[in-house]
């Protein structure tokens, strides 16, 4: 079958950035803040991807022991969501009793207005509804076509960022990728209420407790907690996510077993009015792909704070594998802090393309740190800049001069590694 289809409209612009989420939004004010003429394309409605479309609204972590080392337009976000009410600054300390009381709840509606905004003042043209469907490396640029609400757009650009969580504008080149034998579970996050959590409820809980009316892996215990805490922990396999067939499986499965166990709660004497009163737009996928960068960051430099000759960024979060039963932690030593090098956001193919957020290069057990939103943001940033430099000095995204993309992230606030700690 051959098929011809038509483009509806041609745009040309300095940097694309496709994947409007944690670390797109920064990947696009940061190329724009620094000249660029910048096109971001997001397939969802909101800014924001997994922060806001699927309520994972609580980032981590722009501290380490006691000091901020994210910083830039990222923390500018934060800000300006907390001067409009939408999230209260956590206590710092040099040793929080626990890593996450030192994210910070943001509320998506103020979050995702403030990424409007800050896209908008940036210049960045932002185009929602939009799905990238094509991508190639050209002589000094990159072509993709976009699928929006009104027809296929094809895009020229001189550098494209891959922001989509799940490498998807790599893969649609044909770079190589990496892929966990088995990827994390995913999350549908939800609100329940309709009841009063009590200790007599909770006793009709563990004593109607049937396990073949449930997911397999949920326990009497596990539903108390759902109760007390007004929230379903709907964790579901996820194979594939970064294709349409795996997404909507996904999406089912999330949605089947959530209403398993509502269904069985509600039999329950005093839960009959519980109702799920919300729903995150999409379930939260911790994991898919990853590109093969110029350098692959192992769990054990990460959790050693390994210090690279081009460490563009911090990190920290402990190792957080979540694995069939329970998380796998590793923390680090007092005083020791992650870093990225800017070589984990080269795909080793590229030319004109760098990565940036959850897909940057990573093994397993590291990425499953480097994924926390904080570092999302800073990898953002770090692509946006390095964009910029690329075009100033006219040279592919392997062969800038270290120097500028600290200079530049530097200007728009970013905190570069070597310099703060
Ligand atoms: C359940 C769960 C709990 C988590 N808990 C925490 C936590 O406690 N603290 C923390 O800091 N982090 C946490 N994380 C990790 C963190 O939320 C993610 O790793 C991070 O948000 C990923 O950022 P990203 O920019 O790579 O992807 P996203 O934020 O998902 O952004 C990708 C964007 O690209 C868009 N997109 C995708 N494909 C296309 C396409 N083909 N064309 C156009 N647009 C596209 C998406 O719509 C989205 O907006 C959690 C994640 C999950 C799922």
């Amino acid at each position: 079958m051959h098929f011809t289809c038509e483009i509806s409209k041609q745009m040309t612009a300095d940097v694309v950035v496709v994947g409007g989420g944690t670390a797109g939004v920064f990947a696009a004010i940061s190329a724009a803040k620094s000249g660029c003429k910048t096109v971001l394309i997001e397939k969802n409605s909101m800014l924001g991807g997994t922060m806001t479309a699927a309520g994972v609204n609580f980032p981590g972590l722009f501290f380490a022991w006691g000091k901020q080392i994210i910083s830039g337009p990222c923390w500018e976000s934060i800000e300006r969501t907390v001067a409009l009410g939408g999230a209260t600054l956590p206590h710092i300390s040099f040793h929080p009793k626990h890593h996450w009381h030192e994210q910070i709840k943001l509320n998506p509606f103020v979050y995702t207005t403030v990424l409007f905004q800050m896209c908008e003042e940036a210049g960045v043209h932002v185009i929602c509804n939009a799905m990238i469907s094509y991508a190639s490396e050209e002589q000094n640029g990159v072509r993709c076509v976009v699928t929006t609400k009104d027809g296929l757009v094809a895009i020229r650009a001189s550098v494209a960022i891959d922001a989509t969580g799940d490498a998807t504008l790599c893969q649609l080149v044909g770079f190589d990728m990496l892929k966990s034998q088995t990827q994390q579970p995913a999350t549908l996050q939800n609100h329940i209420s309709g009841y009063v959590a009590h200790e007599e409820i909770f006793e009709r809980v563990k004593q109607s407790f049937a396990p073949t009316k449930l997911p397999s892996h949920i326990t009497a215990d596990d539903l108390i907690g759902y109760l007390k805490r007004n929230k379903i922990n709907m964790h579901v396999a996820c194979v594939d996510a970064d294709t349409a067939e795996g997404r909507t499986q996904l999406e089912k499965n999330a949605l089947y077993e959530m209403m398993k166990v509502v269904c069985f709660l509600k039999e329950i004497e005093g839960l009959e009015k519980l109702t799920v009163d919300s729903i995150a737009l999409e379930t939260g996928v911790r994991e898919t792909k990853r590109i093969v960068g110029k350098h692959i960051v192992t769990a054990e430099e990460y959790i050693n704070g390994y210090t690279y000759p081009d460490s563009v960024c911090y990190a920290f979060y402990p190792i957080d594998l979540h694995v069939e039963k329970g998380i796998e932690q590793r923390f680090h030593e007092e005083n020791v802090v992650s870093k990225v090098p800017y070589r984990a956001l080269i795909p080793q193919k590229s030319h004109r393309i760098l990565c940036a957020g959850r897909c940057v290069s990573s093994d397993t057990y590291a990425n499953s740190a480097l994924r926390v939103e904080a570092v999302c943001m800073a990898t953002g940033q770090v692509s946006g800049a390095a964009a910029s430099v690329m075009i100033r000095e006219g040279v592919d995204a392997a062969d800038i001069t270290y120097q500028a993309l600290c200079t530049t992230l530097h200007s728009m606030g970013a905190i570069v590694p070597n310099e703060v700690l």
